[in-house]
């Protein structure tokens, strides 16, 4: 399994991209989280790792939360899948981001098209192929079995423990610190772990006193743009990184 950093940043952030993830096994791609401007976000990552990452390679997205550092860019991409390539997007996430995804977020950017004749209604299904991630046991995404964990966290977010080829994948997803999330991450071969500030997020001082074990495993997303990327005694994913896990 191949984890692609695609974007490492906060929502304020001005030098990063908000924080995405690639996956890739077996010639499959499954996104983890949607920033704004998609096809840049992957045009870059393109640029900084030699490596192509293009959208229509890219047809299932995993939204772990509806925030919108995590989710602004489903509305271009699933535009992008219908104009462009005639297909829905598969979008994978938990019953209460389904719940609030379309009459929440989307409906009124995406609710009407105009053919350049009359306006035409449009509902979720015809953007989207939903694939549920349940809160209990596995769903599985193409190679990836995936199990969800709810995170503690203003809106209902899913932390996700991913297999695939005998490697195990751990991504906190947003956070406040959680020794109960460690745990659901168990002895995964690599944990990819936030730190912000506010009590909805997991402070960088208390990732940095865990074990050093779990620290080797672990690296750190969604930090501020003031994280000191050099003293971190966690290792900052940077973007364009491509790790085998
Ligand atoms: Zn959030």
């Amino acid at each position: 399994m191949r984890l692609i950093a695609l974007g490492v940043g906060d929502t304020f952030t001005e030098k990063h991209h908000t924080t995405a993830l690639l996956l890739e096994h077996d010639g499959f791609r499954l996104g983890i989280d949607c920033p704004d401007r998609y096809r840049r976000v992957l045009a870059d990552a393109s640029a900084r790792s030699g490596q192509s990452f293009k959208l229509p390679t890219i047809d299932h997205v995993l939204v772990t939360h509806v925030h919108g550092d995590h989710m602004n860019g489903v509305e271009g991409v699933a535009f992008w899948k219908r104009f462009a390539e005639g297909k829905r997007l598969e979008l994978v996430c938990s019953p209460e981001v389904r719940g609030a995804i379309w009459d929440g977020r989307l409906v009124a950017p995406m609710g009407q098209l105009w053919d350049g004749q009359r306006f035409h209604s449009m509902h979720f299904g015809e953007y989207f192929v939903h694939t549920e991630l349940g809160w209990d046991g596995a769903t599985q995404v193409g190679p990836f079995s995936i199990r969800a964990y709810r995170t503690v966290h203003h809106v209902p977010t899913s932390a996700l423990l991913v297999t695939a080829g005998g490697r195990t994948l751990g991504y906190s997803a947003d956070t406040a610190f959680d020794p109960g999330l460690l745990a659901f991450f168990g002895q995964a071969d690599l944990i990819v772990h936030e730190t912000n500030h506010g009590p909805a997020h997991t402070p960088y001082a208390a990732l940095a006193a865990l074990g050093a074990d779990l620290r080797a495993r672990m690296r750190l997303v969604h930090y501020p743009d003031e994280h000191d990327l050099v003293a971190s005694v966690i290792a900052p994913l940077a973007e364009g990184d491509v790790l085998e896990v």
